[in-house]
């Protein structure tokens, strides 16, 4: 018996045919059961089949909506490959990952305005719907492998090339399976889910399988949702666990304050891909939300450490390794660091879920054979637990020794006028590199340079070549379309406003 995506779907048909999903979409909301989502997606199956999309690769480039996750379904149920595209890539990106992976075909919201000269473009609209509506729905689908890739999609590219990992049926399932575990979100059939994570990056989509795996309700927030929209989404459907950045996270409270509403019956917030400011996650906890603070890469098919804990101070950790995951923690020549919550070093991992290899990329990725190198500088504590310190691109080195971004901007975000913070090295002929600051103040306060020099020294953490040379105060900071700080376009901004290169 293969764990694929066919058992995943034999429960949504089977077993919980009444349960219902709801889609926010550009022609409103839509309502259906499990029952008849089955259904639409035996008949885009059958859709597919007649335009040669069998045992094909196909590019979505769509929002969250009940015909993104239909495709979800149908692609992998005929033994092909789901790649699901960055919406917020520009054209040229999105046609460098479409033409890589080699996809025979586009299916995109309308919106998104994607041409192709190459291959066919499919819209969603309610033409869409009619022909999906008149096709005779397939009875059976193919033998797939559990080996066999299921789903493509490339990582974010705050680094560098985004690069192109394929999940296999098998660690699709798993990687669900274990999201479901008590220790992990313990997702129920009684909860009510609203994955924000977009779809087409890879945090979002087991939390969709998850959902249906379980019989949960699933709400799905559609095209460009602003925090009006997810709020009223959860008074609207009463939405028990939202998953999002915490940049979304941080505009929701905003809203909620401003309008003088609550997030009732909001229970519990997962968020990660950054480490979320514990002011945020202090203010949901006024508001009768928990948060689950979680790390993961694209290339540990998204959440994979997960902290929940009751200590507000212990927040800023990305905790404990989910099942079926495995970390060790190396130095720069791959030797073996304790767990110790002093020695930093590079996280390495592996586990069902853990890409081995990126799409037609022959380069090694693995240390020994067997461990991914995540790149991500972190501290393990004796109890297992994790500690972002920083990226290894971004670590600055100034006089031959490391500061960490990551901690500093911490540092700053702690003080109450302080809004946002990030810090860059930048170039620097007597020390390779010094420590930059941009910072956003938060609305109607006022603060100097000096105050929050003075501030990082009465915390008394800091050796004093830590401490920033220059603080810059803008009125935003540029992120990635994850929501991630953008180190490269950051560097790039501050060397222009002072006049580098
Ligand atoms: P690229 O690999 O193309 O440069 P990327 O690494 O940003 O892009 P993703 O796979 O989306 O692409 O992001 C994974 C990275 O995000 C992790 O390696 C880590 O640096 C960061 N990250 C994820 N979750 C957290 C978290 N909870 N706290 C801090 N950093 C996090
Ligand atoms: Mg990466």
């Amino acid at each position: 018996y293969n764990l694929n995506i066919k058992s995943i779907f034999w429960r949504v048909e089977k077993l919980y045919k009444d349960k219902e999903i709801i889609s926010r979409t550009h022609e409103g909301i839509k309502r259906y059961t499990y029952g008849d989502f089955a259904l639409r997606v035996r008949k885009l199956a059958r859709m597919l089949e007649s335009k040669n999309l069998v045992r094909s690769r196909v590019a979505s480039i769509a929002w969250n909506t009940h015909r993104h996750l239909e495709l979800y379904f149908a692609v992998p149920l005929l033994g092909g490959i789901l790649h699901t595209v960055n919406v917020r890539f520009h054209k040229t990106e999105m046609d460098y990952v479409i033409t890589e992976m080699d996809d025979k075909a586009v299916f995109t919201d309308k919106d998104i305005e994607y041409k192709s000269d190459k291959i066919p473009v499919y819209i969603f609209d309610e033409k869409y719907d009619d022909e999906i509506e008149s096709q005779e729905p397939i009875k059976d689908f193919p033998d797939i492998d559990e080996r066999q890739g299921a789903i493509a999609c490339f990582t974010s590219g705050t680094t560098g090339k985004p690069k192109g990992v394929i999940y296999s049926h098998r660690s699709i399932f798993i990687h669900s399976l274990s999201l479901l575990a008590q220790d992990v979100l313990g997702i129920s059939s009684s909860d009510v889910v609203l994955p924000i994570v977009p779809m087409f990056h890879i945090s979002a989509w087991d939390l969709p399988f998850a959902s249906l795996m379980t019989g949960a309700k699933l709400v799905l927030p559609g095209p460009r949702p602003k925090a009006e929209d997810i709020v009223n989404l959860i008074k609207d459907y009463k939405v028990t666990i939202g998953i999002a950045a915490p940049t979304v996270w941080i505009d929701v409270v905003a809203y909620v304050e401003r309008e003088k509403l609550d997030l009732s019956p909001l229970k519990v917030v997962v968020t990660g891909g950054a480490e979320p400011p514990l002011g945020l996650i202090k203010k949901l906890r006024e508001y009768g939300v928990k948060t689950y603070h979680a790390w993961g890469m694209t290339e540990t098919e998204a959440i994979a450490t997960i902290n929940k804990s009751d200590d507000i101070n212990k927040m800023s950790e990305q905790g404990y390794p989910i099942f079926g995951f495995e970390i060790s923690l190396v130095d720069a020549e791959g030797k073996e660091l304790p767990w110790d919550g002093k020695s930093a070093g590079e996280l390495v991992v592996r586990g069902a879920f853990v890409t081995k290899k990126y799409f037609n990329n022959p380069s090694n990725i693995l240390l020994n054979n067997t461990w991914f190198k995540t790149g991500d500088v972190v501290k393990i504590y004796p109890d297992g637990s994790i500690k972002v310190v920083d990226r290894l691109k971004d670590l600055i080195k100034s006089g031959g020794e490391w500061i960490s971004s990551v901690d500093l901007e911490n540092a700053i975000m702690s003080y109450d006028k302080v809004l946002e913070a990030v810090v860059v090295g930048i170039p620097d002929e007597k020390w390779g590199e010094r420590p930059i600051a941009l910072v956003v103040k938060k609305p109607g306060k006022e603060v100097s340079a000096e105050e929050i020099i003075d501030y990082l020294k009465s915390l008394n953490r800091f050796p004093k070549w830590w401490l920033p040379d220059k603080i810059i105060f803008v009125d935003s900071i540029p992120k990635t379309s994850t929501g991630k700080l953008d180190k490269k376009v950051i560097r790039d901004m501050v060397k222009s406003m002072l006049n580098l290169r």
